[in-house]
């Protein structure tokens, strides 16, 4: 976030001289925000979203041995133990049960209804919920494609069918949320296909699925890791420096270590009194493993036995804005609803996480104080200060709503915040959605049968002292458990309710249902039609009665906000890698490729008519060949041979910057983008046109801003004005040809 890395980076970077100037906002530009005491009465959830249908009789308790086992996110599948964590080359022990009878004093007199029958029971479903149209869904494609198997096998008045079988540790929840929607939950799976499949972990969790939905795409989990999603923002920061600002810089390890301690050595050398603190953080962690904070190069811990480690070393954020003299950070919930048109819902509520020590700036003395430091729910409950509460507002865990109320009533313009959230939501997505493009069409080829997708993710925001959101991580498998874990004697532990994650999570996957169900009305075009973000406009608090559906009786209204398309208009421009990787998938050739060959490179490079006797196809061997080469040496485990997008984006930008020197590099890159497209329509004019006058049959979010009402660029420079405008024509344009032809059929 500082520009003397920056700047530092542009010195021994010589031959990257992109023109850009990187500007980013001072840490401690405002202020920091005063905070009350939380309002007596704490319920701000206006969205009543109430759990219905549980039994007041029961509590859910049940004792384990092994806690390692439990309470962790999905994405930590692999049983990872994290009560121990290593900061700084010391392990912490996390006091476990230090506090324990007042929590325990706390928590015995709880009773919260039926959590144990809907474990175990068998729930009822009623076939009065009825589809009367169980036709087309909003979505792509694929999606209206798909649901017409489902429907030949569905009569027309019949309730949604969701296998259960494979969501772990999502299935509290889960069976909640389909209970309250009166669907018909198959617990061990089912022969015939189901209308959605909820996985706990991947998209391969249950194969050969060929019709319906699922709830991951594939690859979002590699996509997600954070030496991916590091490199995914990086990309667009050096397209888009300012809007991708809110990314804390970061360097890849192993690979870019010389530079990192070069870097930092050169600017503490400028000036003496700069003394930044850095979060090594490893590349598949996650709540916190193996985390550690580092003020010197030197402290990098480079290797795990004789292996290299993966992780990424980013910058501290040294003013988190505090509330109690305590560090938190967000747990926002979005839903990816479809890639293609790009479809992106918030949860209007969230999660707060709370560090369980006050928060001091980091000094040599307290870099290893975890409880200090790391906001993560995993390690603080076991610090004798973590609070357990029933209530949204108090307690170590909170709503997002009961913070922002709390500092709404100290001034703060939550309005502001908000849609700074909402902002840093869609910049992200926009980053990763063309690498999740390739492994859609890898896994799901055009024309074989297939489920389409969607996918829960989990944002983790912090807010710095001046109000500006941070990204911290997205999580591909946000854990939504509904009871939290508590240690009645050493050893045994026990599961108790938290009605906190009941009142969020559950919300968050019954409405993630109902907009997946696939007798949902569409949306009208005016809901689909670009808008404007304004302040204010977005504020987690309010209810949404015009999204609510005739059908859903009285459900609550949906606690999911639609951002995009809605916000199209503002972020469309930054969609400049998805158009590339539009490009990547034209030539990849064989379907189920994810890498370009040397003969498909060729192919483009050709086809898009970029090479000339200035530039050889001589030379274009030697770009593909360099390229490829650091790739395959920065991903050695990755057994495939060839280019993947990130390298081919390289090899564009590089080619943007030969043919157009003078421009900025955004302008560089859309201004061959528009080559390249103008040339492949050139050639495939005739097909085409017919392919675009069967337009009908394009989804209608699509054609919504295709055929946009007002145009959303008129404000932007013109070349980039011209590249993306032409974004959502192109992209119907550069589809392969057997995904044309599923739009025809
Ligand atoms: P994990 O997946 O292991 O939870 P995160 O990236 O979420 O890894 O980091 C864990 C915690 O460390 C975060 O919840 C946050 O409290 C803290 N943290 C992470 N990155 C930063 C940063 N750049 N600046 C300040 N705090 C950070």
């Amino acid at each position: 976030m500082s520009d003397r890395y920056v700047k530092v980076e542009i010195q021994v970077e010589e031959m990257k001289s992109l023109g850009e100037d990187a500007e980013k906002e001072g840490v401690d530009a405002e202020q920091q925000v005063p905070v009350c005491s939380p309002p007596a009465c704490a319920s701000p959830d206006p969205s009543g979203l109430t759990v219905a249908g549980r039994d007041a009789s029961n509590t859910c308790r049940y004792r384990v041995k092994n806690r390692s086992k439990l309470g962790k996110d999905a994405k930590n599948s692999c049983g990872k133990h994290t009560s121990d964590v290593s900061l700084h080359g010391s392990v912490v022990s996390a006091h476990v049960g230090k506090n324990l009878n007042r929590v325990l004093g706390h928590e015995r007199t709880l009773h919260v209804k039926g959590t144990g029958k809907i474990l175990q029971g068998k729930l009822e479903t009623n076939g009065n919920y009825a589809n009367i149209q169980p036709a087309k869904n909003n979505q792509e494609t694929r999606r209206e494609d798909g649901f017409k198997l489902a429907k030949k096998r569905r009569p027309c008045v019949s309730t949604v069918t969701v296998d259960i079988s494979k969501a772990k540790t999502s299935l509290e929840a889960l069976k909640l949320s389909v209970k309250q929607l009166k669907w018909k939950e198959f617990p061990l799976g089912r022969r015939a296909p189901c209308d959605i499949y909820w996985h706990g972990v991947s998209f391969h969790d249950n194969e050969n699925i060929v019709s319906g939905q699922v709830n991951k795409f594939p690859g979002m989990m590699e996509m997600l890791r954070k030496i991916n999603l590091s490199r995914a923002v990086r990309t667009m920061q050096e397209l888009f420096p300012e809007e991708y600002d809110f990314y804390p810089r970061s360097w890849i390890l192993p690979e870019e270590c010389q530079q990192f301690t070069t870097q930092i050595r050169m600017v503490k050398e400028s000036d003496a009194t700069l003394n930044p603190t850095f979060i090594v953080k490893p590349d598949g962690g996650s709540q916190g493993d193996g985390i550690y904070l580092i003020r010197d190069p030197s402290d990098l811990k480079l290797t795990v036995g004789t292996q290299a480690k993966q992780a990424v070393v980013q910058e501290y954020i040294q003013k988190p804005l505090l509330i109690d003299k305590l560090k938190f950070d967000i747990r926002l919930y979005v839903l990816l609803k479809s890639l293609e048109p790009l479809e992106i819902y918030i949860a209007k509520e969230g999660l707060t996480r709370f560090c369980t020590e006050p928060y001091q700036e980091p000094s040599q003395k307290n870099l290893s104080h975890v409880f200090m430091h790391l906001t993560n729910y995993s390690l603080n409950v076991h610090s004798g200060n973590f609070v357990h509460s029933d209530s949204q507002s108090t307690g170590s865990k909170r709503t997002l709503s009961s913070v922002l109320y709390r500092l709404a009533a100290k001034g703060v313009d939550i309005k502001k915040v908000w849609s700074d959230i909402i902002a840093l939501v869609i910049k992200t997505a926009i980053a990763v959605v063309p690498e999740l493009r390739v492994y859609y069409q890898s896994d799901i080829p055009p024309g074989k049968p297939g489920p389409t997708c969607f996918q829960i993710l989990g944002f983790d925001i912090l807010l710095m002292k001046n109000l500006k959101p941070v990204l911290l991580e997205v999580n591909s498998n946000p854990s939504m458990r509904i009871e939290h874990e508590q240690e009645v004697t050493p050893g045994v532990f026990e599961y108790v309710p938290s009605l906190v994650d009941e009142e969020v999570k559950v919300g968050v996957i019954r409405d993630t249902l109902r907009l997946m169900d696939p007798g949902r009305k569409k949306p009208s075009i005016s809901q689909l039609r670009p808008g404007g973000l304004e302040h204010g406009e977005e504020i987690p608090m309010e209810a949404e009665p015009q999204e609510r559906s005739l059908d859903e009786g009285a459900l609550p209204s949906l606690c999911l906000k639609q951002v995009y398309p809605k916000y199209t208009k503002q972020f469309n421009y930054l969609r400049l890698v998805e158009r590339i990787a539009a490009l990547f998938i034209r030539f990849l050739g064989v379907k189920g490729n994810m890498r370009l060959g040397p003969t498909a490179f060729r192919t483009f490079i050709r086809t898009c008519k970029l090479s000339n006797s200035i530039f050889s196809m001589a030379s274009v061997d030697i770009l593909y060949i360099d390229i490829t080469r650091r790739w395959a040496g920065t991903m050695p485990e990755s057994r495939e041979a060839g280019m993947g997008l990130q390298a081919f984006v390289e090899a564009f930008f590089h080619l943007a910057g030969r043919r157009f020197k003078s421009l900025p590099l955004r302008e560089q890159v859309a201004s061959l983008l528009e080559l390249c497209e103008a040339q492949l329509e050139s050639q495939t004019g005739g097909e085409e046109r017919r392919s675009v006058s069967c337009s009908r049959a394009m989804p209608r979010a699509v054609k919504s801003q295709t055929l946009g009402h007002t145009n959303p660029l008129l404000d932007s420079p013109a070349p980039l004005r011209r590249a993306s405008s032409q974004d959502y024509r192109l992209h119907q344009r550069l589809k392969p040809r057997t995904l044309r032809a599923n739009v025809e059929n």
